[in-house]
């Protein structure tokens, strides 16, 4: 047996055809559909101490079934064109897993974070928008990046500016780009969107009975145990939701600099202050070290939820995996690899294009929201809160009884911004997790959630092209 690890794009291609063998569709238009349909690698120089660097970057749209497109972009020195390529085919079948109206993207650039100042950083990030805006790349109706590994919403600042500077007087510019800071056309809840989701979808498979009942767990989501590797956007925010929301424990936490452990629970709020002011999580109070930064993959627990980088579980330590849940915030943590291992244990894997559908979604009503031009709630909350308000005082009018001024503000609240994108992503994920469950449910010859994932997003993506009358 060979050591060499299959690459994450032969992984996504492994697991697509997997799904395409059940399918039925026709073999040209699984062909059309798997395909990357625009790959654009750019080279660009940056000053760098005497003399210069060359960057290298890319951009990929995978398929343009849907417009725009839409994807993240990773700034890490581990970039490369097949891991962009891998990264943009998962955005097709997410976003029509979480009916979001987009074809998938992805962007790379292929620079460590760590090696360069923040003056430097944005050099490079605006100098990246100004080849995607050459070579039209970017705009509200053809391709909307947003964050992803290594970025935030600084350098989508960076690239709005550099775009509205290019393209000035465009009325729906604001769109060009999600994740945006709220003072900035973003939208409230984006940040913590992809941890969130990543909550909703955890707990819709911990309440669900029937699969608790094959898992031979108690279903619920409380006191449920937990272990997170990597300690970035998506990381952080799933620790938090789950524990707060879920009332989940938090046993191990796993970063670059090692792996920390406590079965009795890791407060991730004080974790990431820590972290922040000693660079690394080892030594945080009341947890010890354990041995190898990998060993979080062998931790006794409920979920695993790899939240890092892609091919984090593979064939050499799948079989460590003590836990019988693995939802996979990340993209790709788990390779095809791996997953024959896990399946065959029993384990369940929530896969990737529908757990960290969150972020895509709520950069969809980001989107919405800056073609709109207008903020989600500004219309109709007090019109709500007034209208609730007279029923609370009807129904006290005629009962006789009065109820506390607290319940009273609670149940006459209009709703918000935050509230609304929380509504729209919670409904977004149950709905989705119940369209993947009905086709593993239906189809015998699917056992287990990617293949069933793939499922609903190639009947979505496939029927598009057919009423595009490209395949009849
Ligand atoms: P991030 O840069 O904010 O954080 C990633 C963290 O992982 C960093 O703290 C890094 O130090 C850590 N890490 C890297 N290698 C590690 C290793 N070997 N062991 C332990 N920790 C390690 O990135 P993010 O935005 O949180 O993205 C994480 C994953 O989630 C990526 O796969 C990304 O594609 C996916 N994702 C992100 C979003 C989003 O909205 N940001 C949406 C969907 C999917």
């Amino acid at each position: 047996m060979s050591h060499k690890q299959a690459s994450f794009y032969q992984s996504v291609q492994t697991n697509f055809e997997k799904a395409a063998k059940v399918s039925g569709l026709p073999k040209g238009l699984l062909a059309q559909i798997s395909a990357c349909n625009a790959v654009y690698q750019m080279r660009f120089p940056i000053k760098s101490g005497n003399g210069y660097e060359v960057i290298e970057a890319y951009r990929v749209q995978h398929s343009h079934h849907r417009l725009p497109t839409k994807g993240g972009i990773r700034f890490s020195h581990l970039v490369n064109q097949e891991e962009v390529m891998a990264l943009a085919s998962l955005m097709t079948y997410k976003c029509a897993i979480v009916n979001v109206p987009f074809g998938g993207a992805k962007g790379g650039v292929k620079v460590s974070t760590r090696k360069y100042s923040e003056e430097q950083l944005e050099k490079i990030t605006r100098r990246y928008t100004v080849e995607l805006v050459r070579k039209n790349f970017i705009g509200p109706g053809t391709d909307v990046p947003a964050p992803d590994y290594g970025t935030g919403s600084r350098e989508m600042a960076w690239i709005l500016d550099t775009y509205v500077q290019l393209r000035n007087g465009e009325l729906d510019a604001a769109a060009c780009v999600t994740g945006k800071p709220t003072g900035q056309n973003g939208i409230q809840g984006r940040t913590e969107a992809t941890g969130r989701g990543v909550y909703y979808a955890t707990r819709e498979l911990l309440n669900d009975e029937e699969e608790m009942k094959a898992l031979k767990m108690k279903p619920g989501t409380e006191g449920k145990t937990i272990v997170i590797q990597g300690l970035g956007n998506v990381g952080t925010y799933t620790g938090l939701i789950c524990t707060e929301e879920g009332g989940m424990k938090v046993i191990a936490v796993s970063e670059i600099e090692g792996t920390i452990y406590n079965p009795d629970g890791i407060d991730i709020d004080k974790l990431v202050k820590y972290r922040k002011k000693k660079k690394t999580i080892i030594g945080f109070p009341g947890t010890k070290k354990m041995a190898k930064r990998e060993d979080w993959v062998g931790i006794n627990c409920d979920v695993l939820i790899p939240a890092a980088l892609e091919s984090q579980i593979n064939k050499a330590n799948a079989k460590k995996v003590k836990a019988k849940i693995i939802v996979e915030a990340a993209n790709g943590p788990v390779t095809a690899e791996a997953e024959e291992i896990l399946l065959k244990k029993g384990v369940v894997i929530l896969p990737d294009m529908y757990a960290n559908a969150g972020g895509v979604t709520v950069s969809y009503f980001e989107w919405l929201k800056n073609l709109s031009h207008i903020r989600f709630g500004r219309m109709e909350k007090r019109f709500d809160q007034r209208a609730y308000t007279q029923l609370v005082n009807k129904v006290e009018d005629l009962t006789g009884k009065k109820i506390s001024k607290k319940e009273k503000t609670l149940l006459t609240k209009g709703a918000d911004e935050i509230d609304l994108v929380r509504s729209g992503l919670e409904e977004t994920m149950i709905q989705a997790y119940h369209e993947i469950r009905n086709i593993k449910r239906r189809k015998r010859n699917v056992k287990e959630w990617r293949t069933a994932a793939f499922l609903v997003a190639l009947e979505k993506v496939a029927s598009d092209y057919m009423s595009l009358g490209i395949f009849p």
